[in-house]
């Protein structure tokens, strides 16, 4: 081929709100590091077509290598906490994320770019000031999918996707939110595609 194969359209830039991981039937464990920040988490920077399916686990030649980000551990450690069990340094998360979804895009981002990219990404959508500003927060009232996803998009000028999960009662809540990302990794841009899933009409914000 003359020039690289585009291998993927678009990323997701995926944030985890922990309150939503922890309070759930499977729970989760703090990271050995302690607990982190009631704020929003990275989960993943993810490839993704604009027909809405996924590339994953692209080179199996290019596993996760902890000693070519260790200039980022700390900074991980804070924006791309792990709240998996059994409590973990974040290795085994990260490893997974690069493995599965860095390695598709290790044409353009090699694997220190990447979770640098991401860092990056998270210090320009701060989510948590967001919904606060908007007067949403996180202590265990319920909010509509129109007034949080207007909240993050008069804040960061672009259109998240809502990914909701349940507690262990069984109520509908704020669990992921996904921005669009060029495949520079750069800039959000308006989503190609959302992902499928569903919400309660009332999502609610737990705390952390
Ligand atoms: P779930 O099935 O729990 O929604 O997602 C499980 C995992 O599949 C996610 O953590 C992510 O690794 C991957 N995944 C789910 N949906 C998408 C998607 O729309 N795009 C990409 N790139 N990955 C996804
Ligand atoms: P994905 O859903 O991205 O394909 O897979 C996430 C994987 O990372 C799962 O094996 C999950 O157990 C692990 N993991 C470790 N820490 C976390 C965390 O804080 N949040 C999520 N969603 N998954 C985590
Ligand atoms: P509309 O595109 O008309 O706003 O919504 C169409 C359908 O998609 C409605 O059922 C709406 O609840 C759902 N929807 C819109 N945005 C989101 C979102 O960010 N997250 C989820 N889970 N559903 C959404």
């Amino acid at each position: 081929l003359l020039c690289a194969a585009q291998d993927f359209d678009f990323f997701y830039f995926v944030q985890q709100w922990p309150g939503s991981y922890c309070d759930t039937e499977k729970s989760c464990c703090y990271p050995t590091s302690g607990k982190p920040d009631a704020d929003f988490g990275i989960h993943g920077l993810w490839p993704n077509y604009n027909d809405g399916s996924y590339p994953s686990n692209c080179d199996p030649n290019n596993p996760f290598n902890p000693s070519q980000i260790s200039d980022l551990t700390s900074s991980l450690q804070s924006n791309w906490p792990t709240l998996a069990c059994p409590s973990g340094d974040g290795i085994t998360f990260w490893s997974h994320e690069w493995n599965k979804h860095g390695t598709c895009s290790e044409s353009l981002l090699k694997q220190h770019d990447y979770f640098e990219a991401a860092l990056s990404l998270r210090q320009k959508a701060n989510l948590l000031q967001a919904l606060k500003t908007a007067g949403i927060e996180p202590s265990g009232g319920s909010y509509s999918l129109s007034s949080i996803k207007g909240a993050i998009k008069d804040a960061i000028g672009y259109t998240p996707f809502i990914e909701c999960n349940v507690d262990s009662s069984g109520n509908s809540q704020l669990y992921q939110v996904y921005l669009c990302v060029n495949t520079s990794a750069s800039d959000f841009i308006e989503c190609p595609v959302f992902p499928g899933g569903k919400c309660g009409s009332d999502i609610q914000f737990p705390s952390f």
